[in-house]
């Protein structure tokens, strides 16, 4: 029997612990930092994609399947010194993701106000050790915000403001956060900024359409100035979608503004250069792309959000490739039986189902390699040592641990009358997870 240690219980994590234990010979460890498992599924995915985050059901199949263990609240390089892996298992595969932020590099960065995805979605998904909520007013105003990137964060983080608590409350978004939403992170105006033209963004057709369904109730969907910049080519518009996403814009543009009660804001083919505002953020400025010592407008703003990507982060023991924000490797090889799968392996792009084949293609080398080894050792002391260590050092939690905690937000869910409701704290959630029953 070989023996593979996973980190990370995301959906890449959980793509590789499946593929793995197809082989009978192959069993399988999971380690998250976080007392729950699913990590981008269920702290990154918007709260009202519920079908998306359905997919957390095969995961599950996957985590409670014989030869796959999951140990939650165990942090590499902390509680799991590095190295240690190593000795214990087989081969050792880290499914980290892509937490940090990237940032725009420009004057006013660090002004009260300033904030990133990687602050923003993890907040109102409730994350228990990460995000930073929303200050921007005063209970009983309304706000202003601009999203930088063009990318399908930026719409999903537009989409959860400006459906504030009205448009949330039948899903799994923490009431603290729903009361956030309605005093000092209450929004009716969002400026989503793009730096190409409309013809060549990211953000893709049915995330742009849901914009549409929530213009017939009270959301005026414009362009800045009506302005798409320059005409696409016949190239451009190549792919159906392409043109479909065009003739979108273009209906947007034509739009008179209704006087409904919330705005969405596209600007197209323009950069921002600086964020200007005492202590606190009150403007951003914006320059034409290419012309980046013109300024062309300025917004009031009370918040800048930036989404352009999320930035990979350093693995206690391995290279690092700071400029991709990934850990260097081959087909997912990434040294002596190290592996790396999913975002940490090719970069912060492509849907929760494009981490299954990457997953996979991991396994397949990691699995050919063991077997081409010459030699099995029996690891099976330094990983009962490894796993004796791990309940002196931190309170582990189980697959029960986490059925324990999915039965406590489903009963919190009852009171609020929806399916689920997140539990946020990170203590209660361990003490939920290692509660022994009567
Ligand atoms: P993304 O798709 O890579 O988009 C990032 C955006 O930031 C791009 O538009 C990029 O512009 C822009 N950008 C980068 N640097 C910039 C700068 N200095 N100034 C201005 N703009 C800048 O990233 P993401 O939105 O974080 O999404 C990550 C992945 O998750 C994507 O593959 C996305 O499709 C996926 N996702 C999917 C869903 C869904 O299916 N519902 C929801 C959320 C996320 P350029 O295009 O000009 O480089």
């Amino acid at each position: 029997m070989s023996h593979i240690a996973i980190v990370g219980a995301g959906p890449s994590g959980a793509f590789a612990a499946a593929a793995a234990v197809k082989n009978p010979d192959v069993s399988v460890d999971v380690f998250d930092r976080l007392p729950t498992p699913f990590g981008l599924i269920r702290y990154g995915v918007a709260p009202d994609h519920v079908k998306i985050k359905s997919v957390t059901r095969v995961l599950s199949k996957t985590f409670g399947a014989e030869r796959v263990r999951f140990f939650g609240n165990v942090e590499y390089g902390r509680d799991i010194p590095v190295g240690a892996l190593h000795e214990a298992y087989d081969a050792v595969l880290f499914a980290t993701g892509s937490t940090g932020s990237r940032a725009l590099g420009i004057a006013g960065e660090d002004l009260i106000g300033n904030y990133s995805a990687a602050d923003i979605v993890p907040w109102y998904n409730g994350h228990p050790l990460r995000g930073s909520e929303m200050r921007i007013s005063e209970p009983g105003e309304k706000s202003t915000v601009a999203i930088v990137g063009a990318g399908n964060v930026s719409l999903d983080i537009a989409r959860i403001l400006l459906k504030g608590r009205a448009g949330l409350s039948d899903t799994d978004v923490p009431e603290s956060v729903l009361a956030a939403l309605d005093s000092h992170a209450s929004v009716d105006e969002v400026h989503i900024i793009v730096r190409r033209g409309a013809a060549d963004v990211r953000f893709t057709l049915p995330e742009l359409q849901e914009f549409d369904r929530m213009s017939e109730e009270d959301l005026d969907v414009t362009i800045y100035d009506a302005d798409l910049r320059s005409e696409p080519t016949a190239a451009d518009l190549a792919d159906p979608t392409a043109q479909q996403r065009w003739d979108l814009f273009s209906r947007w543009a034509t739009r008179k503004p209704t006087g409904a009660d919330r705005r969405l804001i596209f600007h197209f083919g323009v950069t921002p250069s600086r964020i200007d505002g005492v202590n606190r953020v009150s403007e951003l400025t914006l320059t034409q792309s290419g012309h980046e010592l013109a300024p062309t407008r300025t917004i009031r703003v009370d918040a800048v959000i930036t989404s352009i990507g999320y930035a990979g982060e350093p693995i206690p023991g391995l290279e690092f490739d700071h400029e991709r924000s990934v850990i260097p490797n081959e087909l997912g090889r990434a040294g002596n039986r190290t592996y790396v799968a999913g975002w940490i392996k090719r970069g912060p792009t492509g849907v929760v189902g494009a981490n299954k084949a990457c997953a996979g293609e991991t396994m397949r080398v990691l699995l050919e390699d063991l077997s081409a080894a010459d030699q099995d050792v029996d690891r099976s002391d330094a990983r009962k040592r490894l796993l004796a260590d791990l309940r002196t050092k931190c309170s582990p939690v189980d697959w029960e641990g986490w059925q324990r905690i999915d039965d406590a937000e489903v009963v919190l869910g009852t009171e609020f009358g929806c399916n689920r409701k997140k539990i946020t704290d990170h203590r209660r959630l361990v003490e939920i997870a290692t509660a022994v029953s009567a």
